[in-house]
């Protein structure tokens, strides 16, 4: 079941190594399935050392022009990048439901959303400012250059398959890296896609390859190459300490966005229509499965039945189904395995107590689709309050008082996002301090934007993408000390 493109050069089941299209010299290849109806998409090629080794090779070769060239002459390849990804919005956003399972509406808002990131950064690199410090002696002058760190290493995940692309290849060209780029398995279509405009806006061979194949094989390359000087991850927890370790071996610099366990709280003074807006979008949003998604959901005891009874009508209006149909609101959940977690989650609460006030269950049937679920009741102690259930599942749990929730919050080894609704000024302020995370959403669900750092706290990460602090990321400094003047 091939994807329904205007141009179907856009679906490439081949992998883009050093500019060229390859397939796996032994011919191996994985299979892509559509997670709305369990259909094979396509194949990409198995690669494995060997061609991410020629990738890397080519990222050092084609790295001295690129860093050479001024930013506006990166910027203005960017742009044309940027262009070519707007005027293909459609194309890319079919594509990215047919492998990832999200609704059209919402992978056409990620298409956007990724190449803002290149278009943004373009802009940045022109920023790239050192600095000029006083000296410490009266012959002495100092100054602080910025250069790009060099060959860098991307490891994406399938849930954002075009965003978190973008928010690490953006800033690392527009700094003057290159970048190899090894996406998720289950979603390789759109990385290659973004390649082939990333071509046709004439960005040079080897400036950005994507090779697709098994992860460890790869993962062990791109970590353990000397030439990498930099690797920027995404994905799980235990996977991005496992990258980190293997990173030791040659001091490479990391980036993480690991996992997160949002909390999402509603005082009694919220506006809870906004509230339940905010909870909406931030819970359900890709099904549950997004690392900044409202996890725990905390409401106080004089708005909780309300909050409950509001969340509960706006999600039954939600209609499930496959990502193309014009109508649908949430789509499948990437694989079986995720449709188990969640089932896990919900039967634990209830059989902890909790009580489902709507779904609760999977939707019968090809695809993997779970019913978008509210459960009240629910106590600390509950798996889906202690871990990322990563679908579309809200535990409303009540609380009474501010020092009480903001314990009940941090106590978690992640710290990636949170989410509070309250009109108090002082509260606002004393909760958004308190909340040991790296992003807070105040009355507000929607944080992602390329404008702002992104980027988590304790075990949720290292380092930020988006802004100009995503940009210092690719980039090292350099002090010159000027003697005898
Ligand atoms: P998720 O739960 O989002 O699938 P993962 O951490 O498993 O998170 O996957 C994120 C990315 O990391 C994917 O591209 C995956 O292929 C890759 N990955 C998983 N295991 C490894 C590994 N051992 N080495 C390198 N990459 C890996």
């Amino acid at each position: 079941q091939q994807p329904p493109l205007q141009d179907m050069t856009l679906f490439r089941q081949q992998a883009f190594v050093a500019g060229r299209w390859e397939d796996a010299p032994d011919g191996k290849v994985k299979q892509v399935f559509n997670p709305a109806n369990g259909k094979l998409v396509g194949t990409v090629p198995n690669l494995g050392a060997d061609a991410t080794r020629r990738a890397i090779d080519a990222a050092n070769k084609a790295l001295p022009d690129w860093r050479a060239r001024t930013a506006k002459e990166r910027a203005q390849i960017l742009r044309k990048w940027f262009d070519l990804m707007m005027a293909n919005q459609e194309d890319l956003a079919i594509l990215m439901t047919v492998e990832q399972g999200k609704p059209l509406f919402e992978s056409r808002g990620e298409i956007a959303y990724a190449a803002s990131f290149i278009e943004w950064f373009g802009e940045e690199g022109k920023r790239a400012y050192g600095d000029v410090i006083p000296g410490h002696g009266r012959d002495k002058r100092i100054v602080v250059l910025k250069q790009p760190i060099g060959v860098t290493a991307a490891i994406t995940p399938w849930n954002f398959p075009a965003a978190m692309i973008a928010r690490k290849v953006g800033p690392a060209l527009a700094a003057g890296c290159t970048m190899v780029i090894k996406p998720s398995e289950l979603t390789p279509y759109s990385a290659l896609a973004m390649c082939v405009l990333a071509q046709r806006a004439g960005i040079p061979d080897g400036v950005v390859s994507v090779v697709t194949g098994d992860s460890k094989p790869i993962g062990a390359e791109l970590t353990g190459n000397p030439i990498v000087r930099k690797l920027s991850f995404t994905g799980s927890t235990g996977v991005g300490k496992l990258l980190m370790s293997q990173c030791s071996a040659n001091v490479t610099k990391v980036s993480l966005e690991l996992g997160g366990n949002a909390p999402f709280i509603v005082f009694d003074d919220a506006d809870l229509d906004a509230a339940v807006a905010g909870a909406m979008a931030s819970k359900y949003r890709n099904a549950g499965q997004t690392c900044v998604c409202a996890n725990r959901i905390y409401v106080q005891g004089g708005v909780y039945d309300r909050f409950a009874e509001k969340l509960a009508e706006t999600v039954k209006a939600m209609k499930i189904g496959d990502g193309l149909d014009k109508d649908t609101k949430i789509g499948p959940l990437i694989e079986e395995k995720a449709v188990k977690k969640v089932e896990e989650h919900v039967a634990d609460a209830v059989g902890k107590g909790a009580k489902v006030l709507f779904g609760g269950k999977r939707v019968e049937g090809p695809g993997t689709f779970y019913v978008p679920t509210v459960l009240t009741g629910v106590t600390a102690d509950m798996l889906a309050m202690r871990e990322e259930t990563f679908g579309p599942v809200a535990p409303l749990m009540k609380f009474d008082s501010d020092d009480e929730v903001i314990r009940l919050a941090n106590a978690t080894e992640f710290g990636l996002a949170s989410y509070f609704y309250s009109r108090n000024i002082q509260r606002v302020w004393r909760v958004a301090e308190a909340l040991e995370s790296g992003i807070v959403g105040i009355n507000e669900g929607i944080i992602s934007t390329e404008v702002a750092p992104f980027g988590g706290v304790k075990e949720s990460g290292i380092g930020r993408e988006g802004s100009k602090y995503g940009l210092e990321e690719y980039m090292e400094i350099k002090y010159l000390c000027f003697g005898g003047i």
